[in-house]
């Protein structure tokens, strides 16, 4: 009954344990809640256990969820962490307020000229495809100035920080690399947020800065495909 009570309280302990370890101040990291494909069951019992922070990566999945729980009045943080089609920015630019994944000017663009002139500045980071990876989504580290002194060119977004998905290796000092470089180019850029780690690579994230650690099976199980 209280399993992903327990999960959430577990992972926010080791992540306490690991700002000690690396002397972070442990509420400058947001734990991030990856609730694609769970059901609203499971998110309500995240949020019973105080969690405001998710993580969707499909739209029309999302927005089921987001108008669950606001017609129920709560007041929560929804990112946006997947893959973006031009034809769904006008719905993203308006029922999220963060958006992890921009990779290109003309979805920046469009967020930017459809967010509703009544909400804040949606909040951005640009996905950087850090290991160069060729399946993977993300602006290059070289033509991430150009893009990111673009973006702050647009009022409707306020760009925070940097997201990052890199290759998936075993050792803890490899995956800081690919993070260190990830914090050099937020630093580069002054911007302050970082979107990096997952279940297999939070303690390399934490040592390297990570601001939003981005966290799906470890809370909710495995992901029911069919649902
Ligand atoms: C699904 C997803 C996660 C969470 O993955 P888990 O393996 O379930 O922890 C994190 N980040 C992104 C970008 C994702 O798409």
């Amino acid at each position: 009954m209280f399993i992903i009570q327990d999960k959430l309280h577990g992972l926010q302990q080791q992540i306490n344990q690991l700002c000690e370890k690396y002397k972070r101040d442990a509420n400058s990291i947001t734990l991030l809640a990856v609730s694609k494909k769970h059901n609203i069951a499971s998110i309500q019992q995240a949020i019973d256990a105080g969690q405001q922070d998710f993580g969707e990566s499909y739209l029309q999945e999302a927005l089921i969820k987001i108008n669950h729980f606001t017609n129920l009045n709560y007041h929560l943080n929804w990112h946006f962490i997947g893959p973006i089609q031009s034809n769904k920015t006008k719905q993203l630019a308006n029922n999220f307020s963060w958006i992890h994944s921009v990779d290109r000017l003309t979805i920046a663009e469009r967020l930017n000229n459809q967010r509703c002139p009544n909400l804040p500045a949606l909040n951005i980071c640009i996905q950087v495809n850090i290991d160069n990876e060729p399946q993977k989504a993300g602006v290059s580290l070289e033509a991430l100035t150009t893009l990111a002194t673009s973006i702050q060119q647009l009022p409707r977004l306020s760009l925070r920080g940097l997201m990052a998905i890199p290759k998936a290796i075993a050792s803890v000092k490899q995956q800081r690399d690919s993070f260190k470089r990830l914090h050099d180019a937020a630093n580069a850029l002054q911007l302050t947020t970082l979107s990096m780690g997952m279940s297999n690579d939070i303690e390399a994230a934490i040592a390297e800065g990570a601001t939003i650690i981005r966290l799906g099976t470890a809370i909710f199980g495995a992901r029911n495909d069919n649902e």
